[in-house]
């Protein structure tokens, strides 16, 4: 089922220009001069796996990145995650004793993981994409309250995403 903030697929403007002016022309200068100047605009669906991969691996085929863990843009994640992907890959087969164990190791590793980036980046995209002015104005408080009253715990809120420690590093501390 889709969610509220979700469109069909292929669905366009028509001008997309247009669209955009519609929706950010009266946004704070330079906005809507960076829009109505742009040589071109483009638009494409993004897509994102809502139902993740069993696993990240068959046989000697590993997938990492987009093609394992497509997810929405919301926590600029996607290519963090793909990095995180190869070289962990890269750690496990080299140092595992073999192909089979290395490839079952960086599912177990890295599919909870990207999996719990790509549902959260989905919330977030929900929480921000309404088009409802009291909607937004109720978000925007919340958001500016929390900054204010506790900027630690709204910060500390992605500690779990941004303490990633490769692998071989995480190795040669112990
Ligand atoms: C609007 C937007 C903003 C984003 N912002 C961020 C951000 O701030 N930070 C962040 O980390 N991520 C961000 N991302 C996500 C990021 O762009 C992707 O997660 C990342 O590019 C995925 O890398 P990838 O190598 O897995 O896939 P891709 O970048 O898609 O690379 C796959 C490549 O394979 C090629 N290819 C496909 N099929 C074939 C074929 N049959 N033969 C040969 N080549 C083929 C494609 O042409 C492409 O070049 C953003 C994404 C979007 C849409």
């Amino acid at each position: 089922m889709r969610a509220w903030y979700e469109v069909e697929p292929g669905e366009r403007e028509g001008d997309e220009r247009r669209g955009l002016l519609r929706r950010f022309g009266a946004w704070h200068d330079p906005l809507p001069q960076v829009i109505a100047t742009a040589a071109d605009v483009i638009r494409n669906d993004v897509w994102w796996m809502r139902t993740p991969l069993s696993a990240y691996h068959q046989g000697r085929v590993a997938l990492l990145g987009d093609a394992a863990h497509a997810m929405t843009p919301n926590m600029g994640q996607g290519a963090c995650q793909a990095i995180e992907d190869g070289v962990t890959l890269a750690h496990l087969v080299a140092s595992s004793p073999s192909l089979d164990t290395g490839l079952a190791e960086y599912t177990r590793v890295r599919l909870p993981r990207a999996d719990r980036i790509v549902r959260r980046s989905a919330r977030i995209g929900g929480f921000l994409g309404s088009e409802s002015r009291l909607w937004a104005a109720g978000r925007d408080a919340a958001l500016e309250g929390l900054w204010r009253l506790a900027p630690g715990r709204f910060l500390g809120s992605f500690d779990d995403v941004f303490d990633w420690t490769p692998p071989q590093v995480a190795a040669a501390a112990r």
